[in-house]
């Protein structure tokens, strides 16, 4: 909802920003190559997801 910039208090509007934080990115350790990986991601390095390989990684055959 549109408010007009005034009328909301600085401390309002830092009350509200307090959920704005960003999360810091989550690493995991791949279960195939033991490289570090996102969670529920494919791992960059080996190709592997759940236990086996989804995607050719970079550069391999
Ligand atoms: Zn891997």
């Amino acid at each position: 909802m549109a408010v007009p910039k005034k009328k909301v208090s600085k401390s309002r509007r830092d009350m509200r920003r307090a959920h704005h934080a960003l999360r810091p990115i989550m690493l995991v350790e791949c279960k195939n190559c033991g490289e570090l990986k996102r969670p529920h991601h494919v791992c960059q390095a080996c190709g592997h997801y759940d236990g086996r390989e989804v995607v050719t990684p970079r550069g391999g055959a």
